[in-house]
């Protein structure tokens, strides 16, 4: 069966383990922890990351990505910790935009210093802007694009030649695009990572984390990783390879939303100022039609002054008021009050990220249903 280039069937097929005993059409689940020695390579075992469901699902998402090969962790924070901290040893430096993911964000600031890691920020998503920061240590550039929660989109072609000009490597944090609507190493980008957490799992009841990439760097992570032992519950593993069968489905839907939802937002005089970058009047638009196969699901918006942003959310019936994001139900959050809390008021401000933001991650209800619910909370919050 040769389904290598289609998008949709990889999704459903890819990476699926065959029942031989009872020619059951799903996947089966291997649970062990304890499997039979073997003399020809490293013994099957959760922590070493290669059990046949973490393989299969290794496997299937990695296709998605266009990569050779992964692996599948606990959380989205221990692929993002385990992948830096494989490429990187006391004195170098890493380049990291500047609007990264919060917990990122956090894990760079709070443990490099531990381990003598250089870090910089960049001022904006110019690539001229990473090119200024290079140094003799550096070793590496990570990005995020669409960025949280300002939607910012980075030239992955640019970022790709100009660390292959410096001898750099690249990863990419690809959790707000999924692989639906972007695939960087395509574009020449080095690693990819993934909150499974997001639209991977996409119904909020997983929490997983992938790194995708070539054999060799796949085996560097790996030999991290290993000491880290952020390997995922082989049940979990076996959830997360079902929930991605509906992957296209689900995105390309909430992909549809939220365009809508972008040009539904354009009309309302409620709203200051929209990010979405399938917008023609986003900055970044046709890069963005250049590099994504769609604009995704995640779109932010600002209220206008004298509109209260608690009280808005609290008295939306629909959209839930929570945490995450990427799930079929539509959620919405203040950057300010929850994802972005932890930064100081001067690092918001210069991202963008001000009281009257909402960020909001499109599920896939009817789209009348969500504008009519935005508008009875627009009501009770004027
Ligand atoms: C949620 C998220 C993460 C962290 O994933 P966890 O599964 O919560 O550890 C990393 N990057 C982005 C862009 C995210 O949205």
């Amino acid at each position: 069966m040769d389904f290598k280039a289609n998008f949709k069937t990889l999704c459903v097929h890819a990476g699926s383990l065959v029942d031989e005993q009872h020619k059951g059409a799903i996947s089966p689940l291997y649970p062990a922890t304890s499997y039979a020695f073997n003399d020809v390579e490293i013994g099957q075992y959760p922590r070493y990351f290669n059990t046949p469901n973490q393989r299969g699902l290794a496997e299937k998402i990695a296709a998605l990505e266009g990569a050779e090969s992964g692996l599948i962790f606990s959380s989205g924070m221990a692929a993002v910790s385990t992948a830096l901290m494989s490429h990187l040893k006391s004195g170098d430096h890493v380049i990291f935009q500047d609007d990264l993911y919060g917990g990122t964000r956090n894990f760079v600031k709070s443990e490099f210093p531990k381990y003598g890691i250089e870090f910089s920020f960049t001022k904006s998503t110019q690539i001229i802007d990473f090119e200024n920061e290079i140094n003799a240590n550096t070793k590496g550039i990570y990005i995020e694009t669409p960025s949280n929660p300002t939607l910012k989109i980075i030239d992955l072609n640019g970022i790709a030649s100009l660390a292959k000009k410096a001898g750099l490597w690249t990863m990419i944090d690809n959790t707000f695009a999924s692989p639906v609507n972007q695939n960087p190493i395509k574009h020449g980008i080095d690693i990819v990572i993934h909150s499974a957490t997001k639209y991977l799992g996409g119904h909020s009841d997983i929490s997983a984390g992938a790194v995708l990439g070539t054999p060799k760097t796949i085996d560097k992570v790996f030999q991290s990783a290993k000491n880290f032992g952020g390997n995922l519950s082989e049940y979990t593993v076996w959830l997360l390879e079902r929930s991605i069968k509906t992957l296209f489905l689900r995105v390309h839907a909430q992909n549809e939303n939220a365009q809508a939802m972008a040009e539904f937002l354009m009309r309302q005089d409620w709203v200051e100022k929209i990010y979405y970058p399938g917008l023609p009047s986003h900055p970044d638009h046709y890069l963005a039609k250049n590099q994504m196969k769609g604009f995704g699901g995640m779109l932010s918006f600002n209220l206008i002054e004298g509109i209260d942003c608690k009280t808005f959310l609290t008295n939306l019936k629909l959209v839930k008021p929570t945490m995450s994001l990427a799930g079929i139900e539509s959620t919405a959050l203040s950057p300010r009050l929850t994802s972005h809390s932890l930064l100081t008021e001067e690092e918001r401000i210069a991202q963008g990220i001000t009281p009257q933001m909402i960020r909001f991650s499109l599920g896939i209800e009817a789209q009348e249903d969500l504008q009519v619910d935005l508008v009875n909370a627009i009501q009770k919050a004027l």
